[in-house]
């Protein structure tokens, strides 16, 4: 008889398991229930469009059946069945090699990779010693057993069974002086199992019982009669069926809703935020949803995919349906359950379904007020979940041309300058004096820096507060935002502050015309580096900075830098002087003696170090240290 090896990877994943010292041995149950109740869901919805498979809904089960003095475990199902082929595809090979690529790129070898992916039908190999898979796929007469003792490979062979189905002997292993591998031969061992971890599956999952009862009492019992016993076996369904979905939140306990949470959804912490949420009306469903604790590690990478889990009558259509959310809620796990929908609609007239569409609303509506409760009445839980998935909720205001920014506007946090802690735009506005027109923001890659900006001291003299904004996606947030209640979001170092009185613009203005041949000769100097150089009104220590005119800010620019195929986007950069600064006589004293080469080098300077101070690179920087030592002979 041929053995078969393992594909390589697969092997490495049974090795793991082989060895594996996870303390959550118990959890192969639930996998092997798990693929029976899906093989149960394959043939009842083939038998939908297949008319010459006789179905009766109601004979659909998995038996589990233990045998103490042969060691064996045996979970068997009356499902789809495999063929040979089938068997040598799916159990050959391991189909979660995504699993085993996170695993060798993170080196950190403590990941808890079991808990985090779970690992389907090899996961057996934790408890069994030999597994074997005897299996008739509905259809066909012949069946097939395959068989393995672990990484040195498998064999198939040809095999009898009755009925078309799948059974699954474990080889129980021996104990040892850390695990008591007898419990998965008790019966009330695997009863406890099936209910903590399958009590919804659908179908039911039952078991064998002894029990033992009073036998009656003759008719001719002595006096002193002593009840007598006599034991029985009974067939026991284990699992109430009842998907937790369908059940009210009363019903449930949150360890039950993060267990559920945590199998079907692969992870290993419980989700920050348990959401149910039941509908009659337009749109009639049962959704269970959560909000996770931390992302996911490919989050924020296109091979993350979202979407709910999608039932019809209990009966599972999609696994992962991304219509039923938006982009911005992509970070939301959960199951939905629709009377509405048929059972046999396919992917392509779903997503034109229009009951798929008033689902989604009433999803989305509730996600919402699910955050904002939270933000009101948990900061800290809200603030790690701003943490983890905040950047996304800013990229959905900035995506669509802000079409989403209602939804989202009162979800957003952003760090202010003078709590020095993270605010809500709506804590931002109200706390605003009086004539403080505008939401003041500064755009960079690191807070502390944008703390110091000279038009940052300016603004937080006022009185006023300022949003430091210190992620790239921010700035466009708030852009395209535009305004929130009627305040405009404006950049500090951008255009016009609105800070300034009309005298002090006036003056301002003057000033830049009165010194007209300065700014023509360093204009000059610096070409079309700058658009203009005037006198500033948004510097009161320092001698220069730096602002923008037009729509994209200094800011931007640096990010859509970048950025493949915005490489020609530029900022329109206007050199600010402060004309009350020692350093500006310096410049006038230069022009007037007509001495080109040094106001060509103080320019030069003074516009490299606004560059600094805005968080950019040099031009030059050679040339710079250069000009500053010559200074300093
Ligand atoms: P997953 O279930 O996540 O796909 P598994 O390793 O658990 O991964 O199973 C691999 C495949 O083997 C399944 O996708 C399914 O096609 C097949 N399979 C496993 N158990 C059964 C079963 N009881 N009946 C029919 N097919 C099964």
């Amino acid at each position: 008889m041929a053995v078969k090896q393992f594909k390589a990877e697969s092997k490495k994943l049974l090795d793991m398991m082989i060895h594996s010292i996870y303390t959550n041995k118990e959890i192969f149950l639930r996998e092997l229930i798990s693929n029976a109740s899906d093989a149960l869901d394959k043939l009842y919805f083939r038998s939908l469009t297949d008319t010459s498979l006789r179905i009766n809904k109601d004979d659909l089960h998995i038996l589990i059946t233990p045998d103490k003095k042969g060691r064996t475990l045996i979970i068997s199902d009356n499902g789809i069945g495999m063929t040979k082929d089938e068997l040598e595809q799916n159990l050959g090979t391991i189909a979660k090699s995504g699993s085993l690529d996170f695993k060798q790129n993170n080196q950190n070898e403590n990941i808890d990779i079991i808990g985090q992916f779970g690992v389907g039908f090899y996961s057996a190999f934790m408890v069994a010693s030999r597994v074997s898979v005897i299996s008739r796929a509905v259809g066909s007469e012949e069946a097939f057993k395959w068989e393995s003792s672990g990484a040195d490979g498998y064999t198939i062979t040809p095999a009898e069974k009755e009925e078309p189905g799948t059974e699954i002997i474990l080889v129980i292993k021996d104990n040892t002086d850390d695990e008591n591998y007898d419990n998965y031969l008790e019966e009330y061992s695997l009863a406890a199992l099936v209910k903590k971890y399958s009590d919804y599956v659908r179908y039911p999952i039952q078991m064998y019982r002894e029990k033992s009862r009073m036998k009656d009492k003759p008719a001719d019992a002595p006096e002193d009669y002593k009840p007598e016993y006599e034991t029985y076996t009974e067939l026991e369904t284990l699992n109430s069926m009842v998907p937790i979905w369908k059940k009210t939140k009363s019903e449930v306990t949150d360890e039950e809703y993060n267990e559920f949470y945590k199998n079907k959804f692969y992870d290993f912490t419980d989700p920050a935020r348990v959401i149910t949420s039941r509908t009659e009306g337009t749109a009639t469903y049962n959704a269970l949803l959560f909000i996770p604790s931390h992302a996911p590690y490919d989050y924020y990478t296109k091979e993350y995919e979202k979407g709910l889990s999608l039932y019809a009558s209990g009966v599972l259509i999609m696994e992962k349906c991304g219509d039923l959310l938006s982009d911005y809620f992509s970070f939301v796990k959960g199951v939905v359950d629709s009377q509405d929908l048929s059972l046999n609609i396919s992917r392509e007239m779903l997503q034109q379904d229009n009951q798929l569409k008033l689902i989604k609303n009433s999803l989305e509506k509730k996600i919402k007020n699910e955050l904002h409760a939270m933000l009101m009445n948990d900061r800290e839980k809200y603030e790690e979940f701003w943490k983890n998935f905040g950047r996304q909720l800013k990229f959905g205001c900035y995506s669509d041309y802000g079409m989403h920014k209602d939804v989202l506007q009162d979800l957003l946090l952003f760090y202010s300058a003078k709590e020095k802690k993270l605010v809500t735009l709506d804590e931002y506005v109200e706390k605003m004096p009086e004539e403080q027109k505008c939401i003041y923001y500064a755009a960079g890659d690191d807070a502390d820096r944008l703390a110091k900006l000279p038009t940052a001291e300016l603004v937080l003299d006022k009185g006023y507060d300022l949003l430091l904004c210190s992620e790239d996606v921010d700035e466009f947030c708030l852009q395209i935002m535009n305004k929130y209640k009627d305040k405009e979001f404006k950049n500090i170092n951008s255009g016009d502050l609105g800070l300034e009185s009309e005298e002090e613009k006036k003056a301002a203005e003057e000033a830049t015309t009165e010194n007209k041949p300065l700014f023509d000769a360093m204009q000059a100097a610096l070409g079309d580096k700058i658009k203009a150089v005037k006198v500033s009104t948004r510097l009161k220590d320092h001698p220069v900075c730096l602002s923008s005119d037009g729509p994209v800010s200094i800011e931007m620019e640096k990010v859509l830098r970048k950025q493949p195929g915005s490489e020609g986007v530029k900022s329109e950069k206007v050199l600010e002087l402060n004309a009350k600064h020692p350093v500006f006589a310096v410049l006038k004293a230069a022009q007037q003696a007509g001495d080109t080469d040094k106001l060509n080098k103080y320019a030069s300077i003074l516009y490299n170090q606004a560059l600094l101070i805005e968080g950019m690179p040099v031009d030059d920087p050679v040339a710079y240290a250069e000009a500053v030592c010559e200074l300093m002979k």
